[in-house]
């Protein structure tokens, strides 16, 4: 028995608990889709709904895996996040799992930045990459008792106190080749209840590609790398027609990070949807460059509700700093073009990226009073190993690396302002989105403050004498 598990807990992360909007974990799924089609027997462990870590020693008890991989969502962007409370429960699983006699692997990007902790938690190898793409060879070399150093894609000990890298997993590019996610290992009810109980209707995750080929300077991409590979649109048409038929959401989150890239694609995957009567109203992310006319006209058609725009900022001379590629221009010209197709958009943003200031957060927040998109999601710069920016910013980094969970909002390194203030920001911009009035007095007391900060930065008084 092969037993494939995540680490995220509902529960524990309060802001997601609050939102009640859980989903499946996809790469899990696929990877006990690889395994069965490769004629293993394997059991599923998801921790979405459990209570604690505990739980999942009781399904240690009860399945008695030989093997249990521990593959995280990769394509939820929660778990490009590397919270400390979701690591310390990966960690208490790997320790878990091995106390019970499994041999294990872990993938995730907690675990190819952090392997040491992993290895030393208990696991026999971290799994770079796609785990789902390099289950199949991790539990054959683990069940024939096979050195795993013959196993592409691992990080490993080396017996020595120190780590070694196995020669890399080619990539897979024959993606319509793979099975689609094994969703009758989850308790889709579970799902629907939550779901349904807060939003109404219960939404549903797939994935049409992986990757972006854009170089956001801040932007990790520690699973798929600076790629875009995709699937084709009949394939993607085809698992919503059977998604409605075995799991029938009423809603789907395209968890790309780009989803479609051309108009071509999207106009191809319009036509199929119709084709296959599988259309199910979606909500996708995409690049404010790419929205034209004929894009918003196919998204429509095929049942787009919701369009996320990775905005960040409404200042052309932070965009240009985060090597952002875009221009303020085209997020009015993509919002606009959105709104005229009956597609609401959504706005990422981003605070505290160097060298902003005062002026460049008004210029966002005017940006946003301009264009009025439906909703807007507000984070801080959070510096992810292996980016430029994390690079720039390294040297300012304490011991404190990760935020404790996904609403932690903390600044890790030295910014313009302190993490209460950017948080007061974050509230003040939804305000103004939640309720589409402009709440001056609070902008005004804002601005007082950010004053404030300027006058007691010693560095600026420095520069003032
Ligand atoms: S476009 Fe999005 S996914 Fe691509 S590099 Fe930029 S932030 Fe990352």
């Amino acid at each position: 028995m092969i037993l494939v598990a995540h680490s995220f807990y509902l529960r524990r992360d309060g802001k997601q608990f609050e939102r009640s909007r859980p989903y499946a974990p996809l790469a899990t799924l696929l990877a006990a889709a690889i395994l069965r089609e490769q004629g293993h027997a394997v059991a599923l462990f998801d921790a979405t709904f459990e209570p604690c870590v505990e739980s999942f020693t009781t399904c240690l008890q009860a399945e008695a895996p030989k093997v249990v991989l521990l593959i995280e969502d990769n394509f939820n962007y929660l778990t490009k996040m590397c919270t400390e409370d979701r690591r310390a429960d990966a960690l208490h699983m790997v320790a878990a799992a091995r106390r019970a006699g499994a041999r294990v692997a872990v993938n995730g990007p907690d675990a190819s930045d952090n392997p040491r902790l992993y290895l030393d938690a208990g696991a026999d190898a971290v799994m770079t990459g796609e785990g789902e793409l390099g289950a199949a060879a991790i539990v054959d070399a683990l069940e024939r008792g096979l050195p795993l150093d013959k196993v592409p894609g691992l990080i490993l000990c080396d017996g020595q106190g120190g780590l070694r890298h196995t020669p890399p997993r080619l990539q897979h590019q024959a993606l319509d080749a793979l099975p689609f996610p094994a969703w009758d290992l989850v308790d889709a009810q579970a799902y629907r209840e939550t779901w349904t109980r807060a939003h109404g209707r219960l939404s549903w995750n797939m994935a049409a590609s992986r990757g972006c080929p854009y170089a956001c300077n801040w932007c990790a991409k520690p699973t798929f790398g600076r790629r875009y590979t995709q699937r084709s649109a009949a394939s993607i048409a085809e698992e919503m027609a059977r998604l409605k038929h075995a799991v029938a959401p009423d809603h789907v989150w395209f968890a790309d990070d780009i989803f479609g890239m051309t108009e071509d694609w999207i106009a191809a995957f319009a036509e199929e949807v119709l084709r296959r009567d599988a259309c199910i109203p979606f909500m996708m992310q995409s690049r404010a460059n790419l929205i034209t006319e004929p894009v918003a006209a196919a998204l429509a058609r095929a049942g787009a509700e919701e369009v996320w725009l990775g905005v960040e900022s409404g200042s052309q001379r932070i965009l240009d700093a985060m090597d952002k590629g875009t221009q303020i221009e085209s997020v009015r010209t993509a919002t606009r073009t959105l709104r005229r197709h009956g597609i609401r958009s959504g706005w990422f943003l981003q605070l505290g990226y160097p060298p902003e200031d005062w002026e460049d957060i008004l210029l966002t927040r005017d940006l946003l009073r301009d264009e009025r998109p439906d909703e807007i999601g507000v984070s801080v710069s959070y510096p992810l190993p292996g980016t430029v920016f994390h690079a720039r910013v390294v040297a300012e980094l304490g011991a404190r690396r990760n935020w404790r969970d996904t609403d932690e909002l903390a600044m890790l390194f030295q910014g313009t302002f302190d993490t209460a203030f950017y948080r007061l920001v974050r509230d003040a911009l939804h305000a103004d989105v939640d309720t589409g009035m402009v709440d001056e007095l609070r902008w005004h007391d804002l601005a007082q403050r950010a004053d404030a900060h300027r006058s007691a930065s010693p560095l600026r008084m420095e520069l003032r004498a």
